[in-house]
C-alpha cells in the first residue's frame, strides 16, 4: 500500500487503531521498522488519534518512552529506541507495560526485539524515488504461539543499519543522513550505510570522508537531496562537528535539513542533552 503525504499517513494510522480490535487481557504490540524519517512517528500520531487521544503525539527524545492515557482507561506508549546498544532499564519498563496490557508502539526495536511478543504486529516503512512510502504490514495476533519471545540473534533485516549493498544513486538522488553523536559515525546515502570511527579525526576529515563516498557513488555535493541529522544528544564534540557541516551543506547547497525526528529547521542546533559548559571558566 502506498501512502502519498503526511496527511494521508495520519489517516491511515488512524484508520489502523480504529479497525484493530484491541484485546483487554493481552498487551496489543506494534513494532515499527523502517529508516530515519521515514513517517513512523508520524503513523503513531494518527494512530493515538484514532485510539481517541486528543493531546499530540511527540517524539519520545532518545531512548526514553512516553505513556498516553486513553478515554477508555487503558494507556498507550510509544517507545523509541534509536541506536540503543543496551537498553537497560527501558527493558524492563518494556517487559512491565507487555504485562500491564498497554497498547504499544516501538520505534527501533532491534535492541529488545527479544522482549516483543511474537504476536505483534510489525509495520514497514520504506521510501519510494517520489517521497512517498510504501507500507508493508505483517499482523501476527493470531499467531498460536503467543506471547512466545522472539529468538534474539535471528531476522537481520530489521537492524537499524544496513550493510548490504543497495544502490545510493538509485533515482540520481541522494538523500544524506549523518549521526556524528558517537565516536562511530554514521552515514547513509540513501540506504547505504557506511560506518566511520572517526576518533579525533572528525573536524579534519569528515567533510572529506562524505566525499570520497559520495565519490564511490559516482555522485557529488550538488547530488544531495535533503539532509537529516542526528542532532543528540550524545558526544559535545560530535555533534557540534557535526551540525556545523549539515548546517553550511544545506545553506550552501539549498537543500532541506531535517533533524532525526523529521523536524525541519533552518539551522539545527546540537541537543546535548545536558549543559554544554563542561569546563570551568579558567579565571
Ligand atoms: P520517523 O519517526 O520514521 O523517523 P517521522 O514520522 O518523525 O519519521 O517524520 C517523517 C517526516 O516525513 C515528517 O516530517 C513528514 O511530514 C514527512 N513526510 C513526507 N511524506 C510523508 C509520507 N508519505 N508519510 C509520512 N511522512 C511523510
Ligand atoms: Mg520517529
Amino acid at each position: 500500500m502506498i501512502i502519498k503525504s503526511e496527511q494521508e499517513m495520519l489517516e491511515f494510522g488512524e484508520k489502523f487503531a480504529q479497525s484493530m480490535a484491541t484485546d483487554k487481557t493481552a498487551a496489543t504490540v506494534i513494532e515499527l521498522i523502517g529508516d530515519v524519517g521515514a513517517g513512523k512517528t508520524t503513523f503513531v500520531r494518527g494512530f493515538a488519534r484514532g485510539l481517541g487521544l486528543t493531546s499530540e503525539v511527540t517524539s519520545p527524545s532518545f531512548t526514553i518512552s512516553k505513556s498516553y492515557a486513553l478515554p477508555d482507561g487503558k494507556t498507550l506508549t510509544h517507545y523509541d529506541f534509536y541506536r540503543l546498544n543496551d537498553p537497560g532499564l527501558m527493558a524492563d519498563d518494556l517487559k512491565e507495560k507487555i504485562k500491564d496490557n498497554h497498547i504499544i508502539v516501538v520505534e527501533w526495536a532491534n535492541s529488545i526485539k527479544n522482549i516483543l511478543p511474537k504476536n505483534r504486529t510489525i509495520i514497514k516503512i520504506t521510501y519510494n524515488d517520489d517521497g512517498a512510502r510504501e507500507m508493508n504490514i505483517e499482523d501476527n495476533r493470531n499467531s498460536t504461539i503467543e506471547g512466545l519471545p522472539e529468538a534474539a540473534a535471528e531476522d537481520e533485516r530489521r537492524s537499524p543499519v544496513k550493510t548490504g549493498a543497495t544502490d545510493a544513486t538509485r533515482n540520481g538522488t541522494i538523500r544524506l543522513f549523518l549521526d556524528t553523536s558517537t565516536p562511530t559515525t554514521i552515514l547513509k546515502l540513501n540506504d547505504q550505510t557506511y560506518e566511520w570511527n572517526s576518533g579525533h579525526d572528525l573536524a579534519e576529515k569528515l567533510l572529506q570522508f562524505i566525499h570520497d563516498k559520495l565519490t564511490e557513488n559516482n555522485k557529488d555535493w550538488q547530488d544531495l537531496t535533503e539532509i537529516t541529522f542526528m542532532s543528540g544528544p550524545g558526544s559535545f564534540t560530535g555533534l557540534r562537528i557535526g551540525a556545523t557541516i549539515v548546517n553550511t551543506l544545506a545553506h550552501e547547497l539549498q537543500i532541506p535539513l531535517y533533524d532525526h525526528h523529521g523536524e525541519k529547521h533552518k539551522i539545527i542546533l546540537p541537543d546535548y542533552g545536558r549543559g554544554a559548559n563542561i569546563s570551568q571558566p579558567k579565571k
